[in-house]
């Protein structure tokens, strides 16, 4: 039994537990195994163009399976196409090239109160069923001192979606990662979304959405909790 990336570096005693677990199970569950993206050993080694080639081939072996007709007109570019949004799109986040850079900024104007950027829209992909999540993702943090260009907050949420994901991971590494370059713990990160895995197929719920948050530092307080629930209102 196989389960992607957790027999790699970390072996924390969680994710030996998840060992034992059927991988179907963790599936149907979406049950995080790691807060990092779990990546195998030589992850980065081929370049982009060669991760190009190889998903081609293997997605027109899938569509071959299937039975598709690959010298139809409408099908023949769908391989290369479809690598290709892999590597350079929705994916992109798996590579830490692609990682934003960020310059922060002194807080000279002494802003100390909370900033929320709100409904920043992601598009991620569930990492069990690689179909769409739909969502939004809301950020606050406050500054220690530092602070960072607003549309910065949308491209580092964005970095994260772009990879094969799980809610709660995405929310954890949006958070830990602001925490970070911001040197505070005041951060607070609260996204909204809908699984494609569970409106479209499996339990086929259209209504649904899922709901996850991190709160970090003076976020755990339940005024400032209050305080940004307002703002979100
Ligand atoms: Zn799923």
């Amino acid at each position: 039994m196989k389960l992607n990336g957790i027999s790699l570096n970390i072996q924390h005693e969680v994710e030996t537990q998840l060992l034992e677990l059927d991988p179907h199970e963790v599936g149907d569950q979406h049950m995080m195994t790691n807060i990092y993206t779990p990546m195998r050993e030589g992850a980065h080694d081929l370049t982009n163009e060669e991760k190009k080639r190889e998903i081609e081939k293997h997605f027109r072996a899938i569509m071959h399976t299937l039975g598709l007709d690959l010298t139809d007109d409408s099908l023949k570019g769908t391989p290369a196409r479809v690598a290709k949004m892999y590597v350079e799109e929705i994916f992109s986040g798996l590579n830490p090239e692609n990682e934003p850079k960020i310059a922060l900024f002194d807080n000279k104007y002494k802003y100390d109160e909370m900033l929320v950027e709100k409904n920043i829209t992601l598009f991620s992909s569930c990492e069990h069923h690689f179909v769409p999540i739909i969502g939004k993702a809301h950020i606050a943090y406050i500054s220690s001192g530092k602070v960072i260009g607003l549309s910065k907050l949308n491209r580092i949420a964005q970095y994260y979606a772009k990879r094969p994901q799980v809610q709660e991971r995405l929310t954890v590494q949006i958070a830990k990662h602001l925490q970070r370059i911001l040197e505070t713990e005041n951060v607070a990160v609260i996204i909204d979304a809908e699984h494609l895995c569970v409106s479209s197929r499996g339990i086929k719920d259209v209504n649904s959405a899922t709901v996850s948050a991190f709160y970090g530092g003076e976020f755990k307080k339940k005024s400032k909790k209050q305080e940004l629930f307002n703002y979100l209102k």
